[in-house]
């Protein structure tokens, strides 16, 4: 399993600029977060419910800082991973505030304070990456990655058992490519029923080819407006 030490930095980040650019460049939270260490405040993070696949990049300097399968629910009010996307993605350094010491994320390519990283997060790891939103820009999965092959060993059952909640919900046709394939076996009566839907209980009469489905179908979306 990846695991990244703590160590004080050691080496200088890769890009380096001048702290007017940076101030140019990324928004004044971003700025804030990125540059001056600050933390976002708690359930305002735009990826804190996130769940898309892909992986989150620095908004400083778009370095792959993590990926989707490592997300984790934590309740704690910032996107919280399991692992980075990789050693060189982040670098830890000790936190040393006056009442605790904490280990501080950063970024390993341009030296952005991400969040920090605590040692109660699930399995396999045990961390929490606990990252602010601002400092992440995401970006849905990468050509380069089959998303149906994530990284090696690194998935927990977690994130997948978070995505679906393939209750009765699946059912409901939310998104047209929810469900083509069920659709398919009913052939394409949906042209003819034009706007004016009946409730079948007055089925007769009205347009000819559009009372072929009975109530009964998935087809009641529809009609109780909402
Ligand atoms: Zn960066």
């Amino acid at each position: 399993m990846r695991r990244t030490r703590a160590t004080q930095a050691t080496t200088p980040p890769e890009i380096q600029k001048p702290d007017e650019q940076w101030r140019q460049e990324l928004t004044r939270q971003q700025y804030d977060v990125l540059r001056r260490g600050h933390t976002e405040p708690a359930f305002t993070g735009r990826y804190l419910y996130a769940k898309g696949d892909g992986s989150y990049c620095c908004a400083g300097c778009g370095n792959e800082l993590f990926r989707s399968d490592a997300k984790f629910r934590s309740g704690t009010g910032w996107p919280s991973f399991f692992q980075p996307a990789g050693e060189a993605a982040v670098e830890l350094r000790t936190d040393q505030g006056w009442v605790l010491r904490r280990t501080e994320v950063v970024c390993r390519r341009c030296g952005g304070h991400l969040g920090h990283v605590f040692r109660d997060g699930p399995r396999p790891t045990r961390r929490r990456y606990c990252i602010n939103s601002c400092a992440l820009s995401f970006k849905p999965v990468p050509p380069d990655r089959d998303p149906s092959d994530g990284p090696p060993a690194s998935l927990g059952q977690r994130p997948r058992r978070s995505r679906g909640t393939p209750t009765a919900a699946g059912r409901r046709p939310r998104s047209a490519a929810a469900l083509p394939r069920r659709r398919s076996r009913l052939p394409v009566r949906r042209l003819p029923p034009s706007p004016v839907r009946r409730p079948s209980s007055r089925p007769q009469g009205s347009t000819s080819g559009a009372r072929t489905t009975p109530a009964t179908g998935p087809r009641r979306r529809g009609w109780p407006p909402p």
